[in-house]
């Protein structure tokens, strides 16, 4: 057993389309944690780049009624 625990994981939807910096057909969406709350980011895993960024439910992963309608 490792002494430390695994980093929390969320859950990394993968995407179709392809990075516009390094073209690689990679793209991942997931929430994090920013400064301002919560924000649902499309990354490329292949060098980082962010591709979208847009304002994600407030409470992150708890999911309200209100925010599915
Ligand atoms: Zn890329």
């Amino acid at each position: 057993m490792p002494d430390v625990p695994p980093p929390l994981e969320v859950n990394r939807e993968p995407l179709d389309g392809t990075c516009p910096r390094c073209g690689a057909a990679d793209l991942r969406a997931y929430p994090v944690v920013a400064e301002q709350g919560w924000v649902q980011v499309v990354k490329c895993q292949h060098c980082l780049h962010s591709v979208s960024r847009e304002p994600w439910h407030r409470l992150g992963p708890i999911r309200l009624l209100a925010d599915l309608v």
